[in-house]
């Protein structure tokens, strides 16, 4: 086997990325993708395009995996599940904590080990510095693998051997971006019905997302010791608050599904009594119970 070698199987933005951060390490790239021609910028600049997916398989022992989800992942190698004995599967392709541990299973069930990674770049930070990737699975595995999963992202970070841990991390941080951007989106919604551009309103925007990780710390360890006291916000600030933008939103003529639901928690909150405490304590309606 040689250590620069490498199979990967999945030819998104991400996968594409992927593929030429090791074209340009100079590693042997072998590829396979469902549609073909996605992978012909990559074969004129060296890679080799498999037949099948179970000759990509048997290129190497290092396989990268950058799918949709797992249900593509089962889609592209049950029928290739043959040629997966002896391989190192790092699978890349983001899914729920459950999918990805029934996955590394259904691996080791063919004589392959899964390493789970979860991707918190995007195509363009891939090989870049400070970009980071979590893993988890075997430790040894990962340790093996270093050199070529540091061409991948500047910090390849292992967090644990539960093949779910990786993937648990990601959806965490997937929450926070998906809501956060989707805050964006409806902020520009708003800009814009004002007359606004979205590079318009582009500093204060950024300006409030800067000011979230001063949040984050402050009330992480409140919310850990179950300190909601309302000494510096309480419930019922924070509830008329969120009432002015949905409010705001409504009168400029913007969808309102997501600053009504924002307000639909909060007045939970002060039904439930928890006015004169601080808005963390929302949280005791959305923990799991
Ligand atoms: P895409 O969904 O664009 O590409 C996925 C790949 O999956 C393509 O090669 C596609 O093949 C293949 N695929 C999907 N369904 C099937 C199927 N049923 N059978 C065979 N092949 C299938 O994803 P990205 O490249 O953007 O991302 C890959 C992974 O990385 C995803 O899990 C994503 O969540 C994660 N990720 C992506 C980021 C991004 O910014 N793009 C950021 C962080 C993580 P075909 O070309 O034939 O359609």
């Amino acid at each position: 086997q040689n250590q620069q070698s490498v199979t990967v199987i999945g030819l998104g933005p991400m996968g594409q990325a992927m593929a030429g951060a090791y074209l340009d390490r100079g590693y042997a790239v072998t590829l396979w993708n469902r549609t073909a021609s996605r992978a012909d910028a990559l074969v004129a600049r060296g890679a080799v395009l498999a037949p099948s997916a179970a000759a990509a398989l048997e290129a190497g022992e290092l396989v990268v995996l950058s799918l949709t989800d797992y249900a593509a992942v089962y889609a592209v190698l049950e029928p290739a599940a043959g040629a997966l004995k002896g391989r190192t599967i790092v699978n890349l392709s983001s899914d729920t904590p459950e999918r990805t541990r029934a996955g590394a299973e259904w691996f080791a069930g063919h004589g392959a080990v899964q390493l789970t990674g979860g991707v918190t770049v995007s195509p363009a930070g891939v090989g870049q510095e400070g970009s980071v990737i979590l893993y988890s699975g075997p430790r040894a595995v990962f340790d093996r693998h270093r050199a070529a999963l540091d061409v991948l992202a500047g910090v390849a970070d292992h967090r644990g051997e539960d093949p779910g841990l990786a993937a648990l991390l990601y959806q965490i941080n997937m929450g926070i971006f998906w809501t956060a951007m989707l805050s964006y989106w409806q902020a520009i919604a708003l800009a814009e019905a004002n007359g606004l551009s979205a590079t318009d309103i582009l500093p204060f925007a950024t300006d409030t997302s800067d000011s979230l990780a001063g949040f984050f710390s402050f009330y992480a360890g409140r919310i850990d010791a179950g300190d909601h006291t309302g000494d510096v916000d309480r419930l019922a600030m924070g509830a008329a608050s969120v009432d002015h933008v949905l409010h705001t939103m409504a009168d400029a003529g913007v969808d309102t599904t997501l600053p009504a639901t924002v307000a639909a928690l909060f007045e939970r909150g002060m039904a439930a009594g928890y006015g004169a405490d601080s808005f963390s304590r929302v949280m005791e309606l959305i923990r799991a119970s």
